[in-house]
């Protein structure tokens, strides 16, 4: 088992992390535990918890899904947590994806003005991803994450055993995120990647360590995104509104799969910066293997220009842009007008 020490907490990750959880709360003093799921990780990765913890728990169920990352399953958790006489002595544990990531560490947050939280993340997302940050919350008046808090878990701990149920679209959608980490941040790292050509069979504990160290230094250095940490948007700001564009159609992409299309444009973008057409033609080739290519309709181009335009990042008429002046090195605050944004979005329609 390896330890990723952050400031306030530890990330385990590896075998038998969750003896290690156990352990680890079995230290503690606490008056109750209730663990968190929502009915895929009640079904494929409570069995997998209970083998090693062996701490009594009270489990509260939710609906899964994003859809359910709302005000009224908060209140169902508040109403569990009531029901069960917990003090603020008490703990939770979030035993899923993000979405059990964030909204139950928003209600312990928030719970009778916050209890302890301990995350144990069950996607590749939430575990590279959501673990380093603190940051919580809820969607609200139809926007993502609109309503949270910053605070920390008192530890999160990984365990890649929980990727033998995740559908591999999920994974491959997590991916991305390591991929974005190691193309700000680290290009031996990104060398290395691409020479993954089969999620399935990759060993994923090395490269579940070093992307939370990327993230970790980020977040460390700028801890409420003032700067350097929209680094950690590269790809994002085309990508999220090819994602949120998507989202009620048939043709629904992962957050991870209009990311790539996003890291592709926004690379083509960091031509700009000084990025190399060879480098350019590595990032492409390399995400276009894993994720297959998905044509950008030109009909939507004025909506993504206006989903885009609505970042509080920016200033004037120009789009903030994380860009890339080489592989593994990062340029925060890099702007784009409309017209290089649609030249980037027909670059990657063409490949
Ligand atoms: P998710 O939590 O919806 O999980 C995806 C699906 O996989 C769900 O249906 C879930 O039930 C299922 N699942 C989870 N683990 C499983 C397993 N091991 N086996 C089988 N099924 C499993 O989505 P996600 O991709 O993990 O996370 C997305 C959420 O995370 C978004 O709400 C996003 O805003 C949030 N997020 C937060 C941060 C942060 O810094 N706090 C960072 C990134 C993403």
């Amino acid at each position: 088992m390896q330890v990723v020490q952050l400031p306030h907490y530890n990330i385990y990750v590896g075998d038998n992390v969750v003896k290690a959880l156990c352990d680890f709360v079995a230290s503690k003093s606490y008056s109750k535990i209730s663990v968190i799921v929502d009915q895929n990780t009640k079904e494929h990765c409570l069995p997998l918890f209970e083998e090693s913890f062996s701490c009594a728990f009270d489990l509260i169920e939710i609906p899964a899904g994003e859809e359910n990352k709302t005000l009224d399953t908060c209140q169902h958790i508040w109403k569990s947590l009531f029901t069960a006489e917990n003090t603020r002595k008490a703990l939770v544990i979030n035993l899923g994806g993000g979405v059990i990531g964030d909204m139950g560490g928003f209600c312990a947050s928030t719970y009778k003005r916050g209890i302890d939280f301990i995350q144990c993340p069950t996607t590749l997302l939430s575990q590279v991803d959501a673990s380093i940050g603190g940051k919580l919350g809820i969607d609200f008046f139809e926007l993502k994450n609109s309503i949270g808090v910053f605070n920390d878990p008192q530890g999160v701990f990984i365990s890649t055993d929980f990727y033998k149920t995740l559908p591999f679209e999920e994974l491959r959608s997590g991916y991305a995120e390591v991929l974005k980490h190691a193309l700000i941040w680290n290009a031996e790292e990104w060398n290395k990647l691409q020479q993954e050509t089969d999620l399935k069979k990759i060993n994923w504990h090395d490269y579940l360590v070093t992307s939370l160290s990327v993230k970790k230094e980020v977040v460390e250095i700028d801890p409420f995104e003032k700067g350097l940490r929209k680094a950690l948007n590269f790809g994002h700001t085309i990508g999220h509104a090819i994602e949120s564009d998507l989202l009620m159609t048939p043709q629904r992409l992962l957050h991870g799969e209009a990311i790539a299309i996003g890291m592709i444009c926004e690379a083509y973008l960091s031509k700009k910066v000084g990025l190399s057409d060879d480098a350019l033609n590595r990032i492409s080739t390399y995400l276009v293997s894993i994720y297959g290519h998905h044509p950008v309709d030109e009909s939507s181009y004025d909506r993504l220009l206006a989903i885009m335009k609505q970042d509080k990042k920016n200033e004037a008429s120009e789009i903030n842009i994380t860009m890339l002046p080489e592989e593994g090195k990062c340029a925060v605050n890099q702007s784009a007008t409309p017209e290089e944004i649609i030249e980037s979005i027909n670059y990657y329609n063409q490949l």
